[in-house]
């Protein structure tokens, strides 16, 4: 495999950082990695390989219906299109051609206007949704975002994500009811959540997640909802979908994830600070180094060392650190976003043991370095 490395002169990785875009996100297993190639290696109606594969993920999530789309972005460009579109067959072709006359409004709490690594608004845009914030940066109540619903909305969307400001900001419940209420879809992405089924029993028409993110896919997507809303989606194939074809192989696999997703046992948080536990102990031994569990912030079962730096001490800044360790021979990825406050976060999911003393090492060689300079 390191073959591959070498043709190309890429950088090995470790990845302490999670599930990122940006290093590949997660490494399916092999099972799923088998149907892909059996996906790779077949010729299927493909009409029918969306439709059975849907109708069997929704037997699975106890949904109505459900189909596998390129990616969670897609998802939410595809969704809002078809909250516009709907069953309009000049619209299909022609949703960019002209100002829309049908309502296109898509009302999003202002705290969830998010970028995930692309902003949220592009995607609505793509599908050629106008999107109205509702509320403020810092609360959003269910009466603020009723306020923002008018004749010309097509929907609600709720980003659930820890990319959001939690503080202030209505629950899922809270949206539905709003949704219900004023007679409008609700469409929520939770492309990196863990639960593929409360969404949609809290009220949700159509949500959204991303294949390769907690479900260890494929690169592909998943939306999940009410049936009318998903048939409406999966018209979009032949509309603004075509932009973001989804391969047979990213369907099988993505089915055959989600199935191993809710069947086989997931590593828990407990197993987490079982595996990190001499990692921690041994970066406890570096002066100026604190290192100790801490639990993800959006309530999800997944622990993560918390290293700190004493910036006095290891005499350089921890952001400084963050970028040495990304530029060694082998690239250590952490989570870096209080690195301005001296603290990394390692994510062990996607690390080896050994891999853990790998990055051990490198903090080690880093830190003598700065005391003997
Ligand atoms: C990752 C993410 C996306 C995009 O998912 P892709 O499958 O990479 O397109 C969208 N929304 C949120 C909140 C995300 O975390």
């Amino acid at each position: 495999m390191s073959s591959i490395y070498e043709k190309y002169g890429l950088k090995q990785v470790i990845n302490a950082s999670g599930r990122m875009t940006i290093l590949g996100v997660s490494t399916p297993s092999a099972d799923v990695v088998d149907t892909v190639k059996y996906g790779l290696n077949h010729y299927f109606e493909m009409k029918d390989l969306v439709n059975k594969t849907g109708a069997y993920i929704a037997g699975l999530l106890q949904v109505e219906n459900a189909v596998v789309v390129s990616c969670a972005s897609a998802g939410i460009a595809q969704c809002v299109a078809a909250v516009i579109v709907k069953d309009n067959d000049w619209l299909l072709d022609n949703l960019h051609a002209a100002p829309l006359s049908v309502p296109h409004d898509i009302v999003v709490p202002k705290g969830h206007n998010v970028n995930f690594g692309a902003p949220v608004g592009s995607m609505v845009t793509l599908g050629g949704g106008n999107l109205i914030e509702a509320g403020y940066s810092n609360e959003c109540s269910a009466e603020q975002l009723a306020a923002a619903i008018t004749p010309q909305t097509a929907a609600i969307l709720y980003v659930k994500s820890h990319h959001c400001v939690q503080k202030s900001h209505l629950s899922v419940e809270q949206a539905a009811i709003v949704a219900r209420k004023h007679g409008v879809p609700l469409i929520v992405d939770a492309a990196a959540e863990e639960d593929l089924q409360c969404y949609y029993r809290y009220g949700a028409d159509l949500v959204i997640y991303s294949g390769a993110k907690a479900i260890e896919g494929p690169t592909s997507g998943l939306v999940v909802g009410k049936h009318q809303y998903v048939e409406w989606v999966k018209r979009q194939s032949n509309g603004i979908g075509r932009a973001m074809k989804v391969g047979k192989e990213s369907i099988l696999g993505l089915t055959q994830a989600i199935e191993n997703y809710l069947t086989l046992e997931k590593t828990s948080g407990a197993q987490m600070v079982e595996k990190m536990m001499p990692f921690i102990e041994n970066l406890n031994t570096l002066n100026g180094v604190t290192a100790r569990v801490v639990w993800d912030a959006a309530g999800r079962d997944i622990a993560r060392t918390e290293i700190h730096f004493d910036e006095l001490i290891v005499n350089q800044r921890t952001g400084d650190l963050v970028q040495a360790l990304k530029k060694g021979t082998i690239a250590i990825y952490f989570r870096g976003y209080k690195a301005n406050e001296g603290i990394i976060e390692a994510d062990v999911r996607s690390v080896s043991a050994d891999q853990l003393h790998t990055i051990f090492t490198a903090i080690q060689s880093l830190l003598n370095g700065a005391k003997n300079a």
